[in-house]
């Protein structure tokens, strides 16, 4: 099995993020920052369902000011979440933010770049540009470093500079050069807080840069913790393949401290969703790692019904949590294919099943309608 990609702790709000820390869930709110009262309840809302780091656009210097009263209302409520402030196009904004944020995610592409720029870049634009952009990073980094707040930066496929596309491309290298102008100014002001983030809505381009960012993190020695998404990845079943494709593949690489599934839904969908790829991914548990065989002709019960069945009932049942249950058509493949479950419930030719722990029999025979009640029988 692949290691987990070594980063270091960075301290979000209450909690730490990289290091050996589970990796994190985080989604975004989806109001304007502005509706206090609203910003409030789906933060609640979000906490409840298990998000641990939550995000807010702060589009105006006004928003600054609502940002700090929904953090008040939390506190007031005691909602311990990280509120991280999402801001581009203003490096004044992100400044404010410092003050009031746990966190500040800025946009590497538009931190200082405009993103109507007319292109060609001549060489000597491409320096005046870049420059501009290490100037405010310079200030921004220094003042993170004085609050001790930490700062993402966020790189994504849809909205680099034009300058960098200019030079290099669009593709997962564009986006490294454009993450590593940033780390040269936070280097320059040893401000190592930070957790960069490659995302594109391509799933492709956002595995090939993080895996491309993560080698060149490697050869410099850069352990920031990496922040995982798809962007606009839509709604639905699509979406959620896509993001468990993208982010799955990162963490079964080993790579990823903290993940967010972004979806066109109620952002609390989210975070079933990003519970779901952790737990297919074996990195994090948050109930019970059921393995079911498809069925086929072999299969003599409605393995449908008693699947449905119990995984309803049993998460509700707390010792059965951390379990591994298999739920096998027939023995032909079924002990085999149960894999290193800790109970097996697999289908006899007669209709009946046999349930089995540790790959050992422990109930022979037992009709359909009695398998909940005596597997629970078992687990008590
Ligand atoms: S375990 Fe048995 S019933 Fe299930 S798919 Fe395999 S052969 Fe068919």
């Amino acid at each position: 099995m692949t290691k987990r990609r070594q980063t270091r702790e960075v301290t979000i709000g209450n909690i730490g993020v990289g290091g050996t820390n589970d990796i994190r869930i985080q989604s975004m709110t989806n109001i304007p920052t502005r509706n206090v009262e609203g910003n409030v309840y789906q933060i609640c809302k979000l906490f409840e369902c298990g998000c641990e780091i939550v995000r807010l656009a702060v589009t105006t210097l006004a928003d600054v000011k609502f940002f700090a009263e929904i953090g008040k209302a939390l506190r007031a409520k005691n909602i311990p979440i990280p509120m991280v402030a999402d801001v581009h196009f203003s490096p004044a904004i992100a400044l404010d933010c410092l003050e009031v944020a746990d966190k500040v995610r800025i946009n590497a592409g538009n931190f200082s770049d405009k993103l109507s720029t007319i292109q060609p870049f001549s060489d000597d634009e491409f320096l005046v540009e870049k420059g501009k952009l290490q100037k405010y990073l310079r200030l921004f980094f220094q003042r993170a470093k004085n609050l001790k707040k930490p700062v993402r930066i966020g790189i994504n496929h849809g909205s680099l500079a034009p300058r960098i596309i200019y030079k290099f491309g669009n593709r997962d290298t564009a986006m490294w050069e454009s993450a590593k102008e940033c780390l040269e100014v936070a280097e320059e002001v040893q401000f190592e807080d930070i957790v960069l983030s490659f995302k594109a809505s391509d799933t492709r381009e956002m595995i090939a840069a993080n895996r491309l960012a993560c080698s060149k993190l490697d050869e410099i020695g850069g352990r920031y913790p990496i922040h995982l998404g798809i962007t606009e990845s839509g709604n639905g079943d699509y979406a959620r393949i896509k993001s468990a494709i993208g982010i799955g593949s990162l963490l079964a690489d080993g790579v990823g401290d903290t993940i967010r599934v972004s979806l066109t839904e109620d952002p609390i969908k989210e975070i079933e969703v990003a519970k779901n790829i952790l737990q297919a991914c074996g990195v994090r548990r948050y109930g019970i790692e059921f393995i079911a065989c498809p069925s086929c002709g072999r299969t003599s019960y409605d393995i449908q019904a008693v699947l449905g069945e119990l995984k309803t009932k049993l998460e509700k049942i707390p010792n059965a949590r951390n379990l591994k249950i298999a739920v096998m058509g027939c023995m032909v493949n079924g002990l085999g294919e149960a894999g290193n479950a800790d109970f097996a419930i697999i289908g006899n030719p007669n209709g009946t099943l046999s349930i089995y722990q540790n790959k050992k029999c422990i109930a022979k025979n037992v009709p359909r309608a009695k398998i909940y009640k005596t597997f629970t029988k078992i687990l008590n």
